[in-house]
């Protein structure tokens, strides 16, 4: 049976188009990934997803996200996509190296991933005073002070954006420049709140045991000297990596990975959208990867709508023949 449309990715982008494309009866198909609900899932309050007055918490929104999108008929199937073939409609979807499907339409929201420092101590902290998120979770930090880990251009955005909550924020950097742009580099310098600890790396983070961060263990790459600083959160801002390893070859990239969108959330594959923070490497924020998702929904129905009207205008020119 060739689907509608087979959405791939359950965060905010994901579900919003399922939702959408249900309700335009497309009776979409949603593959859910290894890592369903997406990045929300591993974000404690929820303050400024519009509608919630009290703030949600990440899981519980994701919960009321599927919900609502199955209400209407979307068909969520648990599992990964491990292949795709767009090179031809149908288009292919291999789910787990073995189910396949088929689908006139592909809505791709696989997301993005914060990349990590890889310590044991920042997964077990996340949410507990280890960010990757300033316009997330700053508002928890107002008098306190922090870290900010990163030397490009969204750790200068996050560190000037979070002097508006903390006392202090320390840029640790693991070389003596940056990599961020001059004038966001000026900001950061210009701002008295935002101090820069040169070329360290952060060895561990300290609370594991409290339950919440409580200091950083740091170690000079130079002199490989190590010390203990008490602090209240650590935000980690290197880099963002889109999860569109599935897509290389196939669907037009930016030099980061990000998949290229053009009128909306075509991709250069006619029938294949993107949306969310696998094609938006600006605002990643739950807001905007659901709008994008709506918008990959309608472009998808109307894709589908002109695909069906050319095909009914071939067939009635044959039976004229
Ligand atoms: P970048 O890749 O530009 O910068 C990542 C930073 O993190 C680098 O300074 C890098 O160090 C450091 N880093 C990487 N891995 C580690 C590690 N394991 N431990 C410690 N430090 C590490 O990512 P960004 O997210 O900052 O930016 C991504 C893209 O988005 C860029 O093109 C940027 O210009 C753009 N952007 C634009 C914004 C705007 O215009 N408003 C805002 C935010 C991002 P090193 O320098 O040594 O490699």
């Amino acid at each position: 049976m060739v689907e509608n449309v087979i959405i791939i990715g359950s965060g905010p982008a994901g579900d919003t188009a399922a939702l959408y494309a249900a309700r335009a009866e497309l009776k979409p198909v949603l593959i859910e990934g290894s890592s369903a609900g997406g990045q929300l899932m591993i974000t404690t309050d929820v303050e400024n997803y519009p509608g919630f007055v009290q703030g949600v918490q990440g899981p519980d929104l994701m919960m009321l996200f599927k919900q609502q999108a199955e209400r209407f008929g979307t068909r969520f199937v648990a599992g990964d996509v491990t292949a795709v073939d767009l090179s031809k409609r149908p288009f292919k979807v291999t789910i787990d190296g073995s189910d396949e499907y088929e689908a006139k339409a592909v809505i791709v929201a696989t997301g993005a991933t914060a990349k990590l420092m890889g310590l044991k101590s920042e997964t077990e902290l996340m949410g507990r005073g280890v960010s990757a998120c300033a316009t997330c979770d700053g508002f928890f930090f107002r008098g306190k002070e922090l870290i900010v880990v990163g030397g490009g251009d969204t750790a200068m955005e996050e560190a000037t954006y979070l002097t508006r909550f903390a006392t202090k924020v320390n840029v640790v950097h693991r070389r003596d420049h940056l990599r961020a742009s001059k004038i966001m580099q000026q900001h950061a310098f210009d701002n008295p709140k935002i101090d820069f600890i040169w070329n360290t790396v952060v060895e561990d983070i300290l609370g594991v045991e409290e339950g919440a961060v409580r200091g950083v263990k740091l170690r000079d790459v130079r002199t490989d000297k190590v010390s203990e600083r008490p602090i209240d959160g650590v935000f980690i801002a290197i880099g963002h990596k889109p999860n569109s390893e599935l897509f290389v070859g196939q669907l037009a990239m930016n030099e980061t990975g990000y998949i290229l969108t053009h009128d909306g959330t075509k991709t250069n594959v006619p029938g294949v959208f993107a949306c969310g923070d696998v094609q938006d490497w600006v605002y990643r924020q739950a807001v905007t990867a659901a709008g994008s998702g709506c918008m990959a929904a309608i472009d998808a129905e109307r894709f589908l709508a002109a695909d069906e009207a050319a095909e009914a205008k071939v067939a009635k020119s044959a039976h004229r023949v």
